[in-house]
């Protein structure tokens, strides 16, 4: 048996009563939403006001790292794939043109390590998750591999170079995109 409450601050709390459930509990979950167990004989009410008593740790557990926006939340990652396949390969050819730069070969990648990543013989890896990813935050992956054909570590050369390439928005642009988790 469950029910949907609203509560002012918090938004939607899914509650459900189990018979086998001992005590009442509280878990955030990945998309911040709150769910509540109860035992069979609590009452709702009884639950909200466990959920008002423990509003600071939803909102800290919302807020915490572990509970980031994804951007892969219910998405399709054919569909993701596709639209990588389509725009990254280009945008990549492009911005290494207006720079100058002559890299090997580019592979999207499906994995959850990395944005983007660039080997000694020139290659270019994309993550196929970047299209989710606004304009800015993509070309600034992009640059970051692109810096990586003239240097292969992130030194004071390659970060000076890099800052160059996106105005003088590196920290902050670095900062945006750690908002985001790969997964
Ligand atoms: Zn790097």
């Amino acid at each position: 048996m469950s029910k949907i409450i609203k509560h002012p601050e918090l938004g939607e709390v899914f509650i459900t009563k189990r018979v086998k459930s001992r005590r009442l509990s509280i878990r955030v979950n990945s998309k911040g939403e709150i769910r509540v167990s109860i035992p069979w004989l609590v009452t709702y009410s009884r639950a909200m006001s466990f959920v008002e008593d423990n509003k600071e740790w939803i909102i800290k557990q919302r807020t915490s790292r572990k509970n980031r926006p994804s951007p892969m939340n219910g998405i399709d990652v054919e569909a993701i794939r596709n639209q990588a396949k389509a725009t990254l390969p280009a945008r990549l050819k492009y911005l290494a043109d207006l720079h100058g730069f002559t890299y090997n070969k580019v592979f999207i990648k499906n994995n959850v390590s990395n944005w983007g990543s660039c080997s000694a013989q020139k290659n270019i890896n994309l993550n196929l998750r970047l299209v989710l990813l606004s304009q800015e935050l993509i070309d600034y992956v992009i640059l970051h591999e692109l810096c990586h054909l003239k240097y292969l570590n992130h030194g004071k050369e390659f970060h000076l170079l890099l800052n160059t390439l996106v105005n003088g928005r590196e920290k902050e642009l670095r900062k945006k995109l750690r908002q985001y988790r790969i997964r």
